[in-house]
């Protein structure tokens, strides 16, 4: 699932093709994803200029000038594919329309950028850009992990009102947005807070630590996303996935990686796996 890094990455890649640029006309190919299209959304997409491509959370924000701003989320397995005019027939025995390309935009340029989800748990909504911030799936949303509201003074006071496990706390999206099960599992690691303590537990020191940690976590996948965005225009203009190479997630049984002798754990917290150093993370 394409947590936030992997959303900035994709926002990245598109900036080039969608920012400034005029979409020529939209097919829309079936009449949902995880909810129905927005009423008329081709029609209302149609002809106008993306001012502004950027991302709240797991969201990609398109601003049209016609006022309105596209919201578009990739779920569990969306994907934006670019084919430019020029090289879609470099793509060795793929037909430049693919299977679950459910969303292409025809940009006035003949750049094609498709919405590709095979599992559809995506979505995507048009609202009115002055008020993007009151949209349901947004209006709830805690501060950007990367943004300056999320300062240590805001989390410590936010985990002291939670007596659930500081694992759980993290990954409500009201306390901070866009973190994910991936990127809390390697939080706790490098701050040794073991996934278990109850957040209100946790002393004023410990719990600021988390915020410079999250920065980062996040900042280095965004990184490392940036890499492999510039391998992948190469090939296929693929853009959402990309390997990682984690301290703790997905390492169960494996040796932890500050030699202190004892292996990863994993337990299930709020139906997800949390992987830890049981030593190192108290
Ligand atoms: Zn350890």
């Amino acid at each position: 699932m394409p947590e936030l890094p992997e959303v900035e990455t994709v926002k990245r890649g598109l900036q080039p093709v969608m920012e400034g640029e005029k979409i020529d006309y939209v097919e829309v190919n079936r009449p949902n994803l995880r909810w129905p299209f927005p009423e008329n959304m081709a029609e209302r997409l149609a002809g106008r200029t993306i001012t502004l491509l950027r991302r709240r959370s797991k969201y990609l924000l398109a601003d049209l000038d016609s006022g309105e701003t596209l919201i578009i989320h990739l779920g569990m397995s969306g994907r934006m594919l670019i084919e430019h005019a020029d090289t879609a027939h470099f793509h060795n025995g793929a037909t430049i329309a693919q299977k679950h390309d459910h969303v292409v935009f025809h940009m006035e340029d003949s750049t094609r950028i498709a919405f590709n989800d095979a599992r559809r748990f995506g979505a995507m909504d048009l609202t009115s850009t002055q008020s993007v911030e009151q949209h349901w799936l947004i209006s709830k949303l805690g501060p950007e992990p990367l943004g300056n509201e999320f300062s240590e003074s805001y989390l410590t006071n936010a985990l002291q009102k939670k007596s659930a496990p500081i694992k759980t706390a993290l990954l409500d999206q009201h306390i901070v947005a866009g973190l994910g099960n991936i990127y809390v599992c390697e939080v706790l690691f490098r701050t040794a807070i073991s996934p278990k303590r109850k957040a209100s537990n946790l002393s004023a020191n410990r719990a600021g630590s988390l915020v410079p940690a999250i920065r980062e976590v996040l900042s280095e996948a965004i990184h490392s996303g940036g890499s492999s965005l510039r391998d992948h225009r190469q090939t296929n203009g693929d853009l959402g996935y990309f390997q990682h190479n984690f301290a703790v997630y997905d390492r169960e049984g494996e040796p932890c990686r500050n030699d202190c002798g004892s292996k990863i754990f994993r337990i299930v917290q709020s139906g997800r796996s949390s992987f830890y150093c049981p030593k190192c993370q108290r």
